[in-house]
């Protein structure tokens, strides 16, 4: 049976990340990857999705991408920056390898790695397996009802949907973004708007990303009340700009509350849309507060923005909403769910899940022996599930690996007698 000390499960930014550090401690190790490297980016994402951040932030420390510092590369590129840096760090991964099983052995320290292709033994598992892996569809429709339903990550294009209307359910990074794109293609759609966090996407010269980093706020190490829910909608779409659901709705998007249920054909929508909008500006103006403050109490040369105060009126869609909308009536063929993922650890047998199935753990050190986790949201703090985060828990969960490793290979003097003798 083939033996390593650990094996990291997925090879996506996480999965090389954790190579990287691991090679630095010596630690012989594999990465498993069930497709190829950084999978998702390249087929469980849309066509012109671009990264949320610029090239010069999300991106690892030791490599830049090839477009300029400020730009917002493709996700193509996003995934071949991956395929390249596992190259320059010569990252021993596996593709086409998918794990079905990883359980503790019997009576001994390891754990048996069953993959698509062999066995394998190891120390410890890493799971780097996403932090959005199974799209979350809520159960508001039922199936055979007459329209068609499409999680976010099926959704590759306009073309590609029947024709017709489009309500789009959820008004994150995701559904704002794809809503946008069917709009400019010439649908009409509907865009059901929740509790949201909307930031600028720039401010007084200085990338949202920038801002997140001299406030702190990407060092966060536990999320506000209910934050690791609240959506934040930002984009680097056109370049980057901040997302104004009111300038789309003047444009002719329909904005309507949260998505409460469906009878007969009709759905209801909640009276909140103007409380959620309010909230999300609440949202965007603390940011611009904050950072006026920092200019001011660093004496920072920074150009004032007062535009970026102004805030249009609320459109007839906001002061008078829709509370229920005959999906046929309206022409809608389509319902793109933009909600969310959920973890699935079904592979990883370990005693560290809570009644949900979510992970156990302290910054990735599971409460099971020898099993870590890299990758998850806010897995030590708001960075975590992002490109530039997820490279300095890595680390962390690696050193980790290795004081672990150091004690198994320490000897007591009555060992390193009999070894010696
Ligand atoms: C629409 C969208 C846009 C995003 N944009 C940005 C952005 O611009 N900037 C940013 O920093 N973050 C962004 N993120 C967040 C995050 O960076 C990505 O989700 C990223 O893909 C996470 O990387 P990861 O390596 O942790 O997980 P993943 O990319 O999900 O990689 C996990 C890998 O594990 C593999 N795998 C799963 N199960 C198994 C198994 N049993 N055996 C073997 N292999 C397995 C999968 O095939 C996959 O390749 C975005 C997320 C989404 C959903």
């Amino acid at each position: 049976m083939e033996k390593t000390h650990t094996v990291v499960v997925g090879g996506g930014q996480a999965g090389i990340a954790m190579s990287e550090h691991l090679s630095s401690h010596n630690i012989p190790h594999l990465v498993l990857e069930r497709h190829r490297i950084a999978e998702r980016w390249r087929s469980e994402r849309w066509d012109s999705l671009v990264a949320n951040g610029p090239a010069w932030h999300d991106r690892f420390p030791n490599r830049d991408f090839s477009c300029g510092p400020d730009d917002f590369p493709d996700k193509e590129s996003v995934a071949e920056y991956f395929v390249a840096y596992a190259r320059k760090i010569g990252a021993p991964i596996r593709t086409g390898v998918e794990v079905t099983r990883a359980a503790p052995l019997d009576g001994r320290q390891g754990f048996r790695v069953e993959t698509s292709d062999g066995v394998i033994e190891a120390q410890t598992v890493v799971a780097a397996t996403g932090p959005f892996q199974r799209p979350i569809i809520p159960p508001i429709v039922p199936q055979d009802a007459p329209v068609t339903q499409m999680h976010s990550n099926a959704y590759r294009n306009p073309g590609q949907l029947p024709q017709g209307a489009v309500l789009v359910v959820g008004a994150g990074s995701s559904g704002v973004q794809i809503a946008e794109e069917l709009m400019r293609s010439g649908r009409q759609v509907y865009l059901s708007v929740g509790p949201h966090d909307r930031p600028p996407r720039s401010y007084r010269g200085r990338d949202f990303v920038w801002w997140l980093g001299v406030l702190g706020k990407w060092n966060a190490d536990t999320p506000a009340a209910g934050a690791e829910h609240v959506t934040i909608a930002v984009s680097g779409a056109d370049g980057g700009k901040t997302i104004e659901f009111r300038k789309l709705a003047n444009q002719g998007m329909t904005l309507v509350g949260r998505t409460e249920s469906y009878r007969d054909g009709k759905m209801r929508f909640a009276p909140d849309l103007a409380d959620n909008l309010h909230k999300g500006d609440a949202n965007y103006l603390s940011v611009l507060d904050e950072a006026d403050a920092w200019v001011t109490s660093n004496g920072a040369d920074l150009p004032p923005e007062p535009q970026a105060r102004d805030i249009p009126a609320d459109p007839p869609c906001v002061t008078d909403p829709v509370l229920e909308l005959d999906l046929a009536q309206a022409g809608i063929t389509t319902i793109l769910w933009a909600t969310g993922y959920a973890l699935d650890y079904g592979w990883l047998q370990a005693d560290t899940y809570d009644d949900r199935g979510r992970p156990l753990h302290t910054r990735g050190v599971s409460r099971t022996p020898g099993v870590y986790f890299i990758g998850l949201p806010w897995q030590s703090r708001r960075g975590s599930s992002f490109i530039w985060g997820v490279w300095h828990d890595a680390k962390y969960v690696a050193d980790q690996i290795a004081i672990q490793r150091d004690y198994m290979a320490y000897q007591g003097a009555e060992q390193r007698q009999q070894e010696d003798a």
